[in-house]
């Protein structure tokens, strides 16, 4: 048989069904008796519990599930079991950028690469190296949620609730999803404080 390899990414704000779509391709490989590897970054400040761990524990078949230390892909390359059909890397924005090159080569290497991570930081830049792992996949699957203030339009940004600085800060509750007009307004209103604030 022929074996082409591929990759996708699925990516959007946060609450937008990354790991939602990410957990059903990969329930749909294990139906078609395929091998799975599934990555996720680890980083010790942050709180274990992973989303895409509670949505695949159900699941049944040849599936593994590995946290790599501080996003390194490189120690990535290392965990892969050698026969596995599918490469699953979630929260892939948080990986180094040599992640890159690493699923190039599992592309040559027939691997079916499936990607999700968030395309935008909380300051609207391209997050980590979503932005190149989405112009060298094959398919890019953008999703959105709906967003959390006028609960209308489709969200575009993960907007932080804190003040921490940071790209490492997880947690939903750290986070809400907004539409451009929304934000717009959130920031604003930021700046208005901060002049209040500074002219008082
Ligand atoms: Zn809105």
């Amino acid at each position: 048989m022929l074996v082409t390899g591929n990759i996708k990414v699925i990516t959007g704000e946060m609450f937008s069904g990354k790991s939602k779509e990410l957990s059903r391709l990969i329930e749909r490989a294990l139906i078609a008796d395929l091998t799975v590897d599934v990555f996720y970054p680890v980083f010790s400040s942050r709180d274990s519990s992973r989303d895409i761990e509670r949505r695949i524990a159900e699941l049944h078949g040849s599936l593994t599930i590995v946290g790599v230390p501080d996003g390194n892909a490189q120690a990535l390359i290392t965990l892969i079991n050698p026969v596995a059909d599918v490469v699953a890397i979630d929260e892939a924005q948080f990986f180094t950028h040599d992640l890159v090159d690493v699923v190039k080569k599992l592309r040559h290497d027939g691997k079916r690469v499936l990607i999700a991570g968030l395309d935008l930081d909380y300051q609207e830049n391209p997050f980590g190296c979503m932005g190149a792992l989405m112009c060298v996949a094959d398919d890019v699957m953008k999703v959105h949620a709906v967003c959390t203030a006028c609960k209308k339009s489709d969200a575009f940004i993960s907007y932080r609730l804190t003040d921490e600085s940071g790209q490492v800060v997880v947690g939903e509750s750290n986070y809400t999803a907004l539409c451009v007009e929304c934000y717009d307004h959130v920031m604003m209103e930021k700046q208005e404080r901060t002049t209040d604030y500074q002219t008082a």
